[in-house]
């Protein structure tokens, strides 16, 4: 049988566990870039019919004003002139 002091176990326990972290964030930053996640709701678009202003998904093309339904190209009315 091995003997092992409490204290190298623990610290065996301690490398074992934040290596794991270490990997996983290593991981999730090389499967998703720094640039590419962005918070979807934040972009504000303007409604060329009635100037009204409104927040929608980024990915969109055309976005529905949520004031008077119109559609508009996501390209041209999209504003961030606050
Ligand atoms: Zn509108």
């Amino acid at each position: 049988m091995i003997k092992v002091d409490l204290s190298l176990l623990f610290f065996i326990y301690l490398v074992l566990s934040l290596g794991g972290i270490i990997v996983l964030w290593f991981w999730f930053e090389l499967k998703h870039p720094p640039g590419r996640l962005k918070p979807y709701s934040k972009t504000i678009y303007r409604c060329s019919i009635c100037t009204f202003r409104y927040m929608d998904y980024v990915d969109k093309k055309i976005t529905r004003c949520s004031r008077c339904g119109s559609l508009n190209d996501s390209t041209e009315s999209a504003s961030d002139d606050f």
